[in-house]
């Protein structure tokens, strides 16, 4: 055991997290011992992702524990879609300031998020860690990849098509909106809160670009800086056009109101997806994709010049890459 042990851990591992989650089939031993027990199948590689969420840096402490669980479990998953992989297992570490009822209380509403997610990719939580300190929480990801098959951020190549998925902008807007920085109506509210709080990962859009798309990376720090990611790895530019870019009716409206493309371009959170697609797929992408309930738009084309650049409405261009930075 890890950390300061509280009389209720046990109890609390017991009760929340032994049984959170469907035993899969490649699962030998789960939650319980000291390690888990996995069964990779035959021909697969294991995709793995990680992601830390602390309080007062990626959430707000009073948010809705339910919603943080399903964040939690989202934005780990986010991570998998970006390169392919079909998920199967997490862990979990949870650093709770006590184990008194309200924790308790909080951890029963977390858990349920994250269940609820987990249910519906048959993702198995296999272990994990609890201990007692500032609030804080570390879940880890595995999935199943064939070998050469996955998503890479350095594979894209001059002349691909960029294309996004969803639309952008509207966890950033809503975050806004929570900081009280801009106002939404209650209706806006219903539609973009969510958005933020419950993002969907893109999972089967993820399994469908396998083998035609080039390159791929979910935005979770802006589309300029997320795109940008892949132009340097890949060792290429790109230009992109704004009016192209998918926004909801409310980003729509913000963005004529203000004149300010920061939103959908610089904003994280969205969780969608990039990627670039040769011209050669593009028609077997569009076919592929008809399938999964996800609309994709092409936004620009990958260039030569090692610069990311947007072309504005009005003709003028304007350098795209810095994106949200826990350094700077
Ligand atoms: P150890 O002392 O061997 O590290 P622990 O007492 O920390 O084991 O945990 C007991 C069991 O409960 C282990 O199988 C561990 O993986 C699991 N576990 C503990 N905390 C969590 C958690 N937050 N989520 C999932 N599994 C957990
Ligand atoms: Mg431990």
């Amino acid at each position: 055991m890890t950390g300061q042990t509280t009389p209720g851990e046990f109890d609390l591992i017991r009760h929340y997290i032994l049984n959170a989650t469907k035993q899969r089939d490649d699962v030998v031993l789960g939650v319980g011992d000291d390690c888990a027990l996995l069964n990779i199948p035959p021909g697969q590689q294991l995709a793995v992702s990680m992601d830390t969420l602390v309080a007062g840096r990626h959430f707000i402490p009073n948010v809705d524990p339910t919603s943080l669980g399903h964040k939690t479990l989202a934005v780990n998953l986010s991570d998998l879609a970006a390169m392919g992989a079909t998920p199967a297992w997490a862990t979990l570490s949870l650093t709770l300031p006590a184990a008194g009822a309200t924790w308790q209380n909080w951890l029963g509403q977390f858990m349920q998020g994250f269940q609820g997610l987990a249910k519906q990719y048959q993702v198995q939580l296999v272990g994990g860690d609890t201990t007692r300190g500032p609030l804080s929480i570390t879940a880890q990801v595995h999935g199943f990849i064939e070998p050469g098959q996955a998503l890479r951020r350095d594979t894209a190549a001059i002349g691909d098509k960029i294309y996004v998925s969803g639309t952008l902008g509207d966890a950033g807007l809503a975050l806004r909106d929570q900081q009280g920085q801009y106002k939404l109506s209650e209706s806006e509210r219903r539609i973009l809160i969510p958005r933020l709080n419950n993002p969907t990962p893109r999972i089967a859009l993820g399994i469908k670009l396998k083998g035609l798309a080039h390159a791929a990376i979910d935005i979770s720090d802006g589309l300029g800086a997320d795109l940008s990611h892949i132009c340097t790895a890949s060792g290429v530019g790109a230009i992109i056009q704004a009016q192209q870019i998918p926004l909801s009716e409310t980003v729509q409206h913000y963005v004529q109101k203000t004149a300010e493309w920061n939103l959908p371009v610089s904003a994280g959170d969205d969780y969608e997806l990039i990627f670039t697609v040769p011209k050669a797929q593009q028609t077997a992408v569009l076919q592929a994709v008809h399938s999964v309930s996800v609309p994709i738009a092409c936004i620009g084309q990958i260039t030569a010049d090692q610069t990311v650049k947007m072309i504005l409405p009005d003709g003028n261009t304007h350098p795209l890459g810095s994106g949200y930075d826990h350094f700077q």
